[in-house]
């Protein structure tokens, strides 16, 4: 107990060291019992770490935090995305509400059509959307590992990134562009 309570202390201070580094107000860190892996949770500027991220060698474990330090950087722009998603569903869902509301019932028949325009408006809208926040997400990651690159180096960042892809939770793009970045810079 009191091995992890100290633990617990170093993971701090190298959240607020890494934090220091990169400009950012410190985030705050949770520590949790599953197992879905390291994650940064912008509305709350905070980031969960599992106990099986918390087995890594410390050279590793640097390496998540750095990353999850990284994630921090993007705060501003998570939360206007998240927003905007948010306000784009709410303002497209407004549409047939106020057509309901405004139409009388004997009216409703009048809608059908529109209505069935809207809904798949609404399924290629999503569709859209899931594709750019995928999208997104997946340049969040590569920039928060070339954050983590430049704090301990990309030969230790690869090697983190090869430890949490035996978990399940690095995907090869991150791999290849982690490489891609090692030879870059032995060159
Ligand atoms: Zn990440």
């Amino acid at each position: 107990m009191k091995r992890l309570a100290a633990q617990e202390q170093r993971i701090l201070s190298l959240v607020a060291d890494d934090a220091a580094l990169l400009h950012v107000a410190t985030p705050r860190v949770r520590f949790v019992n599953t197992s879905n892996g390291p994650c940064y949770e912008a509305l709350f500027n905070r980031i969960e770490l599992d106990r099986a991220t918390l087995a890594l060698p410390e050279p590793l474990l640097r390496i998540v935090v750095a990353h999850e330090v990284g994630h921090a950087t993007q705060r501003k722009t998570m939360l206007l995305d998240f927003a905007w998603t948010v306000l784009s569903v709410m303002m497209l869902l407004s549409v047939p509400c106020i057509v309901f509301a405004i139409s009388s019932e004997d009216d409703l028949w009048r809608i059908t059509f529109p209505g069935i325009g809207f809904a798949f408006t609404l399924f290629v809208c999503l569709k859209i959307w899931s594709v750019r926040a995928a999208k997104r997400a997946a340049a969040f990651e590569l920039d928060a590992d070339a954050k983590a690159a430049a704090l301990c180096g990309p030969a230790l960042a690869l090697a983190a990134l090869e430890a949490m892809a035996a978990r399940g939770h690095v995907d090869a793009a991150r791999l290849d562009a982690m490489r891609a970045r090692l030879v870059s810079t032995s060159q």
